[in-house]
């Protein structure tokens, strides 16, 4: 089975690529991976993709979608995949769906998670690092035991910029208006299923796996 996995930061997509995994035995393909294993490995498109991150450049997209088309050639993803991270646009939607009609495959289901912004604020907006050791808690999922202190170095804990309410904001709006286009267009092919993330992640899983049949 062929599948696409999408949701804002925050609603536990990892955790659910995971289980999906030990499930269903499909590869689960971030794009974060691909670009780092492709570099790595210093294939021709990998190099291309170094040179425009080196540069400080956006990779285009022709670049990624070869490295997306590398990957998915791959043994390992022909009896399926989870792919996270690919497509987030309409174009790489289309770029796709040619890539995986050349090998007469297709996407199969779209998973969405959906949850309320109000949580994903909490989720994203609640950590704090340890300035001493690097520890990290959550002000309401992984609580040190005396507010403000390290529970492992007795060091003080901070916010970092990136996990401030101002940016967990500004990450989902961004996050909202891309994906909106993509969620209209597998909408309108019957593929999309949403998925309501706000619950236990057992139960989430079972939500999937009922939607992907
Ligand atoms: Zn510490």
């Amino acid at each position: 089975m062929n599948i696409l996995f999408m949701g804002p930061p925050g609603a536990g997509k990892g955790t659910q690529a995971e289980k999906i995994l030990e499930k269903l035995g499909i590869p689960h393909i971030a794009t974060g991976d691909m670009f780092r294993s492709a570099m790595a490995n210093g294939t021709p498109l990998g190099l291309k993709a170094k040179e425009y991150m080196e540069s400080g450049a956006l990779v285009p997209d022709d670049v990624t979608i070869g490295i997306v088309g590398d990957r998915l050639a791959e043994a390992d993803c022909q009896p399926g995949f989870l792919l996270d991270g690919f497509p987030r646009t309409v174009p790489q939607a289309d770029a796709l769906k040619d890539i995986l009609a050349k090998s007469d495959r297709q996407v199969d289901a779209v998973i969405n998670i959906e949850m309320q912004t109000d949580i994903l604020m909490k989720r994203l907006s609640g950590r704090r690092i340890c300035k001493q050791c690097g520890a990290s808690f959550h002000k309401l999922f992984v609580p040190p035991q005396q507010a403000g202190v390290c529970d492992h170095c007795g060091g003080e804990l901070y916010t970092r910029k990136d996990d401030s309410r101002e940016t967990a904001q500004k990450r989902l709006d961004v996050h909202a208006e891309q994906t909106q286009p993509l969620i209209d267009y597998y909408q309108q092919q019957g593929l999309l299923k949403n998925i309501q993330g706000d619950q236990p992640v057992e139960k989430v899983l079972e939500d999937i796996l009922a939607a992907l049949g």
